[in-house]
C-alpha cells in the first residue's frame, strides 16, 4: 500500500488525540489530519483528496450523517467510516444507507477499526490506480485515433492524386492515338492503292491501335466512375434490336458465330443504349477471350412481370472458384486465367465498369461459372411497357467519347 492520508473528525478532544496515535502504531506510512467539527472537516476535504475519512456521528452543529451527505457530493469516491455510540443500531443503519463504507461502535475496538480502515484505504487506492489506467488508456486511444485519421487523410490524398493522374494520362493518350489512327488509315489506303504488301502490316497496326483505344476508353470510364461523373442518356430502348446490332458487329470483330436466343420480337427497357451496348460488348468480349475460338457463345433475352434479363453464356474455361468473389473489383484479373482467344489486352477494368453501368441503370449483374465448363453472366433491368410512339432501332452504337472532361 502507498502512503495513506486520513482525516479524523470528532468533537471529543481526547479521542482526536488517541485515534491518530493508535493508527500511527498499527499502520505503516500513514498521515493523519484531524478536525474538531464537521465544518472544519469540509474545508479540509475541499482541499485534500483523502484516502479515507473517519467521523463521529454525534457532533454539535452538523452531525456525522450530514457530513457524510456532503462528502458523498464533494468526494463521492472517498470511503467514510462513521463512529456510533454503543447500541445505536438505527444510526448505524442510517449511516450505511447514506453511503458510509463501514461503522465503528464505541467503545472502539482498535483491531477492528484499523482493519476496516485499511480495507477502505486499499479500496480507494485501487480505484485511483484503475482511474489512472483508464486515463492512460483513453489517452492512448485518442492518440491512436488521431494517427488513424491522419493516415486516412494521407491515403485519401494519395488516392485522389492517383485518380487524377490516371484521368490526365488517359486524356493525354487519347488525342495522339486518334491522330495515329487516322494516319495509319491513310497510309494503309495508299499502300493498298499502290498494291504494296506492307498494307497488311499497317492493318495489323490499326488493330493494335483499336485495342489501345479501348483500353484508354476503359481508363477514362474508370476515372469518370471514380469521380462520379459518368452520365447516362436513358431512353426507351428495344433490348432485342440492341442485341442484334451488337451481335452483328461483335460477330464480325471476333469472327465467331454468336447465337441470339430471344423468344419475344421486342423487349423494352429504359436505358442509355450506348452504355448498355458497352455492357453487352464487354460480356461478349470476355466470353470470346476466355473460351477457345470454336466454342459457342449465346446471348439471350427474356423477361418477367417487372424485369428484363440479358444473359451471355460461353463454354470456355470458367472462372476459378478463388477468383469468383473478386472479378468485379477494379483492376482485378484472375491470376491463372489464360486468355484463350485474341489479344491478351485487359487490365481488369471491364467487369468493374460493366457492373457500375448496370447498377447506374438500376439493374443488377450476377454470374454462374463452372471451372472448365463455362460461364453465364446475367444482367437484370427494370422492364418498360412497349412505348407506342418509339421507332424500333433508335439505339446507336459507339461510346460517349467526349461527354464530360473528367480532369
Ligand atoms: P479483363 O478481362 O480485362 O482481365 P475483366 O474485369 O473483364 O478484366 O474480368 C476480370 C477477370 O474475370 C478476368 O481477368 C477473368 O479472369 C475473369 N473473367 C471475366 N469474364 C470471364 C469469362 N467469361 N470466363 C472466364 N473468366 C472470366
Amino acid at each position: 500500500m502507498n502512503r495513506s492520508h486520513i482525516l479524523i473528525v470528532d468533537d471529543d478532544a481526547a479521542l482526536l488525540q488517541a485515534l491518530p496515535q493508535a493508527l500511527q502504531l498499527r499502520m505503516r506510512q500513514v498521515r493523519v489530519d484531524t478536525a474538531e467539527s464537521a465544518q472544519v472537516a469540509l474545508e479540509r476535504i475541499a482541499k485534500v483528496d483523502y484516502d479515507a475519512i473517519v467521523s463521529d456521528i454525534k457532533m454539535p452543529g452538523m452531525d456525522g450523517l450530514a457530513l457524510l451527505a456532503h462528502i458523498r457530493e464533494l468526494r463521492p469516491e472517498t470511503p467514510t467510516l462513521l463512529i456510533t455510540g454503543h447500541g445505536e443500531d438505527n444510526l448505524a443503519i442510517q449511516a450505511l444507507r447514506g453511503g458510509a463504507y463501514d461503522f465503528i461502535q464505541k467503545p472502539i475496538e482498535r483491531e477492528y477499526f484499523v482493519a476496516s480502515l485499511q480495507r477502505a484505504v486499499q479500496a480507494r487506492q485501487l480505484r485511483r490506480q484503475v482511474e489512472a489506467q483508464q486515463r492512460t488508456l483513453a489517452a492512448h486511444a485518442a492518440a491512436l485515433e488521431a494517427t488513424v485519421a491522419a493516415r486516412t487523410r494521407e491515403l485519401q490524398d494519395v488516392l485522389a492524386a492517383k485518380e487524377e493522374f490516371m484521368s490526365i494520362a488517359a486524356h493525354e493518350l487519347k488525342t495522339p492515338l486518334t491522330s495515329i489512327k487516322a494516319l495509319a488509315q491513310i497510309t494503309r489506303k495508299r499502300l493498298v492503292h499502290a498494291d504494296r504488301p506492307e498494307g497488311e502490316l499497317v492493318a495489323r497496326m490499326e488493330g493494335a491501335i483499336g485495342r489501345m483505344e479501348l483500353l484508354v476508353s476503359d481508363l477514362l470510364d474508370g476515372a469518370r466512375i471514380e469521380a462520379g461523373k459518368l452520365s447516362l442518356r436513358q431512353e426507351p430502348t428495344d433490348l432485342v434490336a440492341l442485341c442484334r446490332q451488337v451481335i452483328d458487329e461483335q460477330g464480325t470483330d471476333t469472327q465467331r458465330t454468336i447465337d441470339l436466343c430471344a423468344p419475344e420480337a421486342t423487349l423494352w427497357t429504359q436505358v442509355d443504349p450506348d452504355r448498355l451496348s458497352q455492357v453487352l460488348i464487354n460480356l461478349i468480349t470476355n466470353a470470346a477471350k476466355y473460351s477457345p475460338p470454336n466454342a459457342p457463345i449465346t446471348v439471350g433475352v427474356d423477361h418477367d412481370e417487372a424485369t428484363v434479363r440479358l444473359w451471355v453464356r460461353d463454354r470456355g474455361i470458367g472462372i476459378p472458384l478463388a477468383a469468383q468473389p473478386h472479378i468485379f473489383e477494379r483492376f482485378y484479373r484472375a491470376p491463372e486465367a489464360e486468355v484463350q482467344t485474341g489479344s491478351r489486352l485487359g487490365v481488369g477494368l471491364g467487369l468493374y465498369i460493366t457492373r457500375e453501368l448496370v447498377e447506374r441503370h438500376g439493374g443488377t449483374i450476377t454470374f454462374t461459372s463452372d471451372p472448365g465448363q463455362g460461364s453465364t453472366f446475367t444482367v437484370t433491368l427494370p422492364r418498360l411497357p412497349a412505348p407506342a410512339s418509339v421507332n424500333e432501332g433508335s439505339g446507336h452504337q459507339g461510346r460517349h467519347e467526349d461527354e464530360d472532361g473528367v480532369n
